[in-house]
């Protein structure tokens, strides 16, 4: 039931980050009415990364300077940005609802661009020492282990990229890796093996976290002699990876929670697309790429436009 039926939209953007702010920009260049919700900040992801080598046309960015230039861009046209956190979206057929803390909104289609969340070890000391020692941004934290000890957990390219961008302000940076080889990409192995201050910790897993009111150390386990040991460190990085934030969607998701898309963006809901890292596309993800989420989205915001313009007025 509408409890507060405050405008119509034809399409709403439910994310600000890269995908999102991409079909918003589609759609206000279209010259449909659009409203843009984002939970946090305008930007999503992308404010978080501290240099982005591989965006096609910028030899080096930073994540908040593409973020800034994308908004602006946007905001040439006639789009609404709220900071406003979506709850749910109610199919109504050709009319969609979508309840945001401010009340309901009405579109004739919805672009769902909500990205991911962090994932989480789930040892002990995890949860207890988030935010006094234990973090998933270290853009964002970093600056609080100067001089100090970290380990930063995982193998991808975000484990191996933050390890580098720390290594700048901590005295020392672990790695623990679970495997005896990185999945990142080679050119971000290159600078963490070149960097004096690293070092990593294979095949090994970080089993607990202990500290008083703050990190003290992590045990770890050799999975090659499975030795349990130890060792001290003031903080702990963990870029595990992510999960889908697609909550609000009620319809197709795959077993880990990412909206299932066609070829056109449209998820199995008429007139609901979904794009960039929350969506899986003929089981493929946009793989945590800025420029596969921007494609992503300019994608959705084209459909959209095609689907709003068959239902009617
Ligand atoms: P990812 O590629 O999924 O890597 C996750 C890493 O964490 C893997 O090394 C994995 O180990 C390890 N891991 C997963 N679960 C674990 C657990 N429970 N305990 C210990 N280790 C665990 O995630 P990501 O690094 O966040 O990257 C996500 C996507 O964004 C990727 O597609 C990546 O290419 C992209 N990205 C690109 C850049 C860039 O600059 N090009 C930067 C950041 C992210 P295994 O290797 O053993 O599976």
């Amino acid at each position: 039931m509408v409890s507060f039926l405050q405008d119509e939209y034809d399409i709403i953007v439910v994310g600000a980050g890269p995908a999102g702010l991409t079909s918003a920009l589609y759609t206000g260049r279209s010259g449909r009415r659009c409203i843009v919700f984002e939970k946090f900040a305008v930007g999503g992801q992308l404010p978080l990364i501290d240099v982005i080598e591989n965006y096609p046309g910028f030899k080096r960015i930073s994540g908040s300077e593409l973020a800034q230039r994308l908004e602006e861009q946007v905001r040439e046209y006639d789009v609404q940005i709220r900071i406003e956190e979506v709850l749910k979206i109610v199919d109504k057929g050709e009319r969609k609802i979508v309840s945001t803390s401010n009340g309901d909104y009405v579109g004739k289609a919805v672009i769902i661009a909500t990205g991911t969340k962090p994932k989480q070890l789930n040892v002990p000391g995890e949860k207890e020492f988030y935010g006094k020692g234990v973090s998933y941004c270290a853009l964002c934290d970093g600056y609080f282990f100067r001089n100090k000890v970290v380990a930063v957990v995982g193998g991808g390219d975000s484990a191996v990229k933050e390890a580098v961008y720390l290594s700048n302000l901590a005295k020392k940076v672990y790695i623990i890796h679970r495997r005896d080889k990185f999945r990142a990409e080679k050119e971000i192995q290159k600078k963490a093996f070149a960097t004096e201050n690293i070092e990593i910790l294979w095949s090994t897993v970080l089993t607990s976290i202990y500290g008083d009111n703050f990190v003290k150390g992590i045990v770890l386990k050799s999975l090659k002699d499975n030795r349990e040991y130890s060792l001290p460190v003031d903080g702990v990085f963990v870029y595990i990876g992510s999960t889908p934030s697609t909550e609000i969607f009620g319809g197709v998701k795959n077993e880990d929670g990412f909206i299932v898309v066609d070829g056109s963006m449209m998820t199995s809901i008429p007139g609901i697309f979904a794009a960039g890292d929350c969506i899986v596309q003929c089981k493929e993800r946009a793989w945590g790429q800025i420029s596969v989420c921007v494609g992503d989205g300019a994608k959705a915001a084209i459909a959209a436009d095609e689907y709003v313009s068959k239902i009617s007025p």
